[in-house]
């Protein structure tokens, strides 16, 4: 605990952390070294873990990034973190992250973009997104500030940040982690998940976060299965499926290139490569931008100025005024518009021309997947179609920003569980990552196919 305190110190400058809590990684320190002396050491005991700042922990500032719950410390501990607490670990400090977790970059949070620990080896030097949301989590992992973090992933938060950094991370399917506790961006997309450097790890972590929560409806009443033990690398006669509709147009070669590599790595290990059509993939990115900001407008008519964090009430002014200055400045840009976005498809006049029909073809993409999974056993695609890009390269696109999400959206939309494991360097020396896409529930699969890869 105490050689990461003192990374975490040394790494300020990525601005990986919003706030650090040394006290609490030391606190479960010491309590590891009682339970090793009690001989009742936990799974996690001691280990000292970073908290995405998406996760409420009881009694520390809880931010999701945004300016609307600066000073807000909740009064009560998330499931996931309590869970990992419970099993032993710790906590560094909470991650920085995109604001409510919107963005591909984390260059939307009010606390300030955080620095990717990589650079391109062309000289140039120049500054790089460890990508978004779960951006602190990604850039803390590979600096080694941490040796795990928890992320979030609505979009590919999870996987496309790994991507970018190097790391491993795995959302599991819909429903395995409880989002009790998990400031809410789209409640029916919100997944937790870890972060760390390799398979294994991914697996002890995920033990302990997931499991059935009756304090969301949404959680899973299932027990959580024994990942870790039931880890291995053979996968001698999985089927594994490339979905054709993931070659796409304008993805540079080199993403290809991994992409074939892993396909190769893939059917050395003996597994049988078989390609497949998710025949709606095309439609997956709109559909998303539309079911996500509309759950978020929702969710975020909860910052009224009233309950939580800021209030900006103007002299004289009537309730309404209070609302809207409240809102006006505490919220950034991005959230602005994803509140425009999601409350215009869900109107009166559009709602069954956007909303309505987002849905439906939401339930297209996941009977793809469905029947794609009558043939195979995972699907095998690229996590991103870049490698990390440059600070503030995008944030002048917002579609160009969206659609970095092209190949992480359409397991989210279907609930599935997908990892990201690293697969690569491009030419410049930044890494490429690989996904795998499982059936539901079939967090094994996907596990033991990402070893497979290590
Ligand atoms: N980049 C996507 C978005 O901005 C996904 C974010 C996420 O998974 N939280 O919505």
């Amino acid at each position: 605990a105490e050689a990461f305190i003192a990374q975490v110190e040394k790494g300020r400058a990525l601005n990986a952390f919003v706030i650090e809590t040394p006290e609490h990684a030391l606190a479960a320190a010491d309590a590891a070294d009682a339970a090793r002396a009690a001989g009742a050491l936990k799974p996690l005991s001691g280990v000292p873990l970073g908290i995405k700042d998406l996760f409420a922990t009881k009694g520390y500032q809880t931010t999701a990034g945004s300016h609307m719950l600066e000073g807000f410390k909740p009064v009560y501990e998330s499931t996931v973190s309590g869970n990992l607490f419970a099993a032993g670990a710790g906590m560094l400090g909470k991650l920085n992250m995109d604001e409510f977790a919107m963005g591909s970059s984390n260059e939307t949070s009010f606390f300030g973009n955080v620095l990717s620990p990589w650079r391109r080896n062309d000289g140039g030097n120049a500054a790089l997104t460890p990508g978004g949301s779960s951006g602190g989590s990604a850039s803390a992992v590979a600096a080694r500030l941490a040796p795990g973090v928890t992320g979030t992933d609505t979009g590919g938060s999870i996987r496309q940040p790994a991507a970018f950094t190097g790391i491993s991370g795995i959302k599991p399917t819909y429903g395995r982690c409880s989002r009790f506790g998990m400031v809410a961006f789209a409640s029916s997309l919100d997944q937790a998940g870890p972060m760390a450097h390799d398979v294994r790890d991914c697996a002890i972590m995920l033990e302990a976060m997931a499991g059935f929560d009756p304090k969301d409806s949404t959680s899973l009443d299932l027990p959580v299965p024994n990942w870790e033990a039931n880890l291995s690398s053979d996968i001698r006669g999985k089927r594994i499926g490339i979905p054709r509709e993931y070659r796409i147009d304008g993805v540079p070669a080199e993403i290809d290139q991994v992409w074939e590599q892993g396909i190769a790595w893939m059917r050395d290990a003996g597994a049988e490569i078989v390609e497949v059509s998710l025949p709606h993939t095309r439609y997956a990115l709109p559909t998303y931008y539309i079911i996500a900001p509309a759950e978020a407008s929702s969710n975020l008519a909860r910052y009224d100025g009233v309950r939580y964090g800021q209030r900006v009430a103007p002299e004289n002014g009537n309730l309404t005024d209070m609302y809207e200055a409240t809102r006006a400045a505490g919220f950034g840009a991005e959230v602005k518009r994803r509140i425009m976005i999601g409350t215009y498809v869900l109107s009166a006049g559009f709602y069954d021309a956007y909303f309505n029909q987002a849905q439906k073809v939401r339930a297209l993409i996941a009977r793809d997947f469905e029947q794609a999974f009558d043939k195979v056993d995972l699907l095998l695609t690229p996590t991103a179609p870049s490698a990390a890009f440059g600070l503030g390269e995008k944030t002048a696109d917002p579609i160009a920003m969206y659609l970095n999400d092209v190949f992480a959206g359409p397991a989210s939309l279907a609930g599935l569980p997908a990892m990201a494991v690293p697969a690569g360097l491009d030419s410049q020396g930044l890494p490429l990552g690989l996904q795998l896409i499982g059936r539901a529930l079939d967090e094994q699969g996907v596990l033991n196919a990402a070893l497979a890869f290590e």
